[in-house]
């Protein structure tokens, strides 16, 4: 790119990390040389186990199978909550941050144990044995987590389902992981309004007989049907029950948890994690990924319905004792500020959000931010999605005020914890890049033809060995998972995304592999062009899809959504298109602006680009799966205001 973003040095307040740019080189080398020491040493450091294991790893990628821990057993109830009690029982573990700015609470680590035994003893009273499947259909509160861990503590698996999804959704998600127990709420609230969710859960629940139990958290206390043989209200059934429970001991392999992809690309695939492995990295990437320091305040603003809220708001943070903050409501309500306002009220040290939320924050201008004080913030984070330089810059100026690194966290469902991110005592960061792998994490470029691509270049990116969160099966299809990440690349892990390595090796992240452009024989990233565009002080955000073009092969289609209060207009598509020619070269000239005044999202807020290619490529017959939309109206508006090319 012809725009230079200046590259951040380490901050001097970042020199006393965890990790030092010598400690990640030496552990980075050492955990790709010997897995087998440098994970058994971490395994032993980070987490309490009932039995040691008999062998770190065992993996065979042609078959998609991996054994991490092997004899080990553990419990990540325990982990979590139970060894933390000696020095941290009054510590606060989970502050809960209400919908509206009034509300709010601390549970201490000592309170967590009691709500997770009393719901673990009521769900064994329910018949819920070690391996069933439990459905989770939650806002974000704290019984949401609660209910995770008490899950976890008897050995069942859960499965969470986004609270924003639809009856239909929750239906399939329960019959694919064949639940037998809902855990739900009488109502969410986000944004200042109602979410019919037990409403919903009866729609779902009429086409699932096998669910025998249906408990409900009364949030609002809404007037909700009930179903006598099936529906408990949770504070009846949980309220008798004893705070002790003992957590039972589980393989290191045994399964923790299903977890529905954000259905970007198709169908949600159900990512099946297990015990050891899975809490070892979480931890692990947390206190070295956010630096984390004893007694500091940690907020990720992701649904718990999303790997980023399983790995961390609850699972990585908990692991390592510290305490982490849950929010119920949205960076927008009441108003722009409320991110802000939320880090000043409960001194926020350390925060993670997702591109999504930066662009709509930005798009409003910087006084809600500037009007606020945000002293407590040491570090900052995103992931989802490719982050724009334009947006990095402002996320780093205005919210972190030049002070605060950002890591750019690169993982996926199917990772389980952070794979690509700078580390920020050890990384110079360089806005839009993701930077180097975590420990362990053994990634390469692969060229059309399956070649390991040496030094700078771009391809596609796989990983060379088994990492310990890694999924261990799609739930019930493992071919699906064969089908799907073994079987591209032999002997590779196919993540499905493609990305560049530049001289100084930073890894670039440029989007889906079957979202890359090739423009008359020239291959880009969507994401490169994208971030050209949103590099215009009009512009919000920007999707950028290729669509067949006669004489270029593929033409570049771009949907550009405005800053809150600018008009489009013909300057301004030229100006776009001029800027295009200027950061890339005229190859990446737009062949078509869209004026998008909102893009198809996914429920976790990605952009979808396999829809925006359809309508590009005018087959509006074949959207594919959109039951992961979040507004399906967004779809009909954008196929109205087609242009015409
Ligand atoms: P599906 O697999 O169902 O299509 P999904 O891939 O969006 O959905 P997730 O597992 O939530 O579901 O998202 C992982 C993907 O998100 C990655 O493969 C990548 O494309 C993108 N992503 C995540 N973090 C980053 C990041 N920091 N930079 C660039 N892309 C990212
Ligand atoms: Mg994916």
């Amino acid at each position: 790119m012809h725009h230079e973003f200046p590259v951040h040095p380490v901050p001097a307040n970042f020199r006393d990390a965890h990790i030092n740019a010598e400690q990640y080189r030496s552990m980075y080398q050492r955990s790709i040389e010997d897995p087998d020491g440098f994970w058994g040493e971490l395994a032993g450091e980070f987490l309490s186990w009932d039995q040691p294991w008999t062998r770190v790893v065992d993996y065979d990628f042609t078959k998609g199978e991996a054994n991490w821990f092997d004899g080990g057993k553990l419990n990540v109830s325990y982990n979590c909550i139970d060894r933390h009690l000696p020095e941290r029982a009054d510590q606060t573990a989970l502050i809960w941050e209400g919908d509206d700015p009034g509300d709010s609470m601390h549970i201490t680590y000592a309170e967590l144990k009691d709500h997770v035994c009393r719901l673990a003893n009521a769900l064994k009273a329910r018949g819920v044995k070690s391996g069933d499947r439990v459905c989770i259909y939650m806002p974000m509160i704290p019984e949401a987590s609660y209910a995770m861990l008490a899950c976890a503590r008897i050995g069942a698996v859960h499965s969470v389902v986004f609270g924003g999804f639809s009856p239909e959704a929750l239906k399939d998600r329960i019959l694919d992981s064949d639940c037998q127990v809902l855990i739900t709420a009488d109502e969410g609230v986000r944004g200042g309004k109602k979410v019919p969710l037990k409403v919903n859960a009866d729609k779902a629940l009429d086409a699932c007989p096998d669910v025998h139990t249906c408990l409900v958290v009364r949030r609002t206390g809404a007037d909700v049907a009930w179903n006598g043989e099936r529906d408990y209200w949770y504070d009846e059934l949980v309220g008798g029950q004893s705070t002790d429970c003992a957590p039972e001991s589980m393989d290191a392999e045994a399964p923790l948890f299903i977890l529905y992809t954000s259905g970007s690309t198709g169908k949600p695939k159900g990512v099946l994690h297990t015990t050891g492995g899975y809490l070892l990295q979480s931890a692990v990437t947390f206190k070295y990924t956010f630096d984390y320091r004893e007694g500091e305040v940690y907020w990720c603003t992701a649904d718990v319905g999303w790997i980023t809220g399983h790995s961390y708001i609850v699972y990585g943070p908990l692991a390592c004792g510290a305490t982490s903050l849950m929010f119920e409501g949205v960076p927008t309500y009441p108003n722009y500020s409320r991110c802000w306002d939320v880090v000043d009220k409960h001194g926020v040290n350390i925060f993670y959000t997702a591109p999504t939320a930066i662009r709509a924050l930005h798009s409003e201008g910087d006084e809600p931010v500037t009007s606020t004080s945000r002293a407590s913030l040491r570090l900052l984070g995103t992931v989802g999605e490719p982050i724009n330089p334009e947006a990095w810059e402002w996320y780093y100026k205005v919210v972190g005020e030049s002070r605060c690194p950002i890591v750019d966290t690169w993982w996926q469902t199917e990772t389980g914890a952070h794979m690509i991110t700078p580390l920020p005592g050890a990384t110079d960061l360089k806005p839009g890049s993701a930077s180097f792998p975590m420990f362990g994490v053994d990634v390469a470029l692969l060229d059309e033809s399956g070649k390991e691509i040496e030094g700078p270049g771009a391809g596609y990116l796989v990983v060379k060995a088994s990492w310990p969160s890694q999924i261990r099966t799609v739930y019930g299809d493992h071919q699906r998972m064969i089908d799907t990440y073994f079987s591209n690349y032999k002997g590779y892990y196919f993540t499905g995304d493609g990305a560049s390595r530049d001289a100084d090796g930073y890894y670039w992240i440029t989007g889906r592999v079957d979202d890359v452009l090739n423009v008359s024989g020239h291959r880009m990233g969507t994401a490169e062009v994208e971030s050209a565009l949103v590099l215009h002080e009009d512009v919000a955000e920007a999707a950028v899809v290729g669509y067949p073009h006669d004489i270029k092969g593929q033409g570049i289609y771009a949907y550009v959504t405005l800053m809150h209060g600018h008009a489009p207009s013909d300057d301004l598509r030229k100006e776009l298109i001029a800027l295009c020619v200027e950061e890339i070269g005229p190859i990446a000239k737009p062949d078509i602006i869209q004026w998008a005044p909102d893009l198809p999202k996914t429920r976790s807020g990605k952009i979808m680009r396999r829809i925006l290619r359809k309508i590009a490529e005018n087959e509006l017959g074949s959207l594919g799966d959109t039951s992961t939309l979040a507004d399906p109206s967004v779809v009909d508006k954008l196929i109205a205001d087609r242009p015409q090319p």
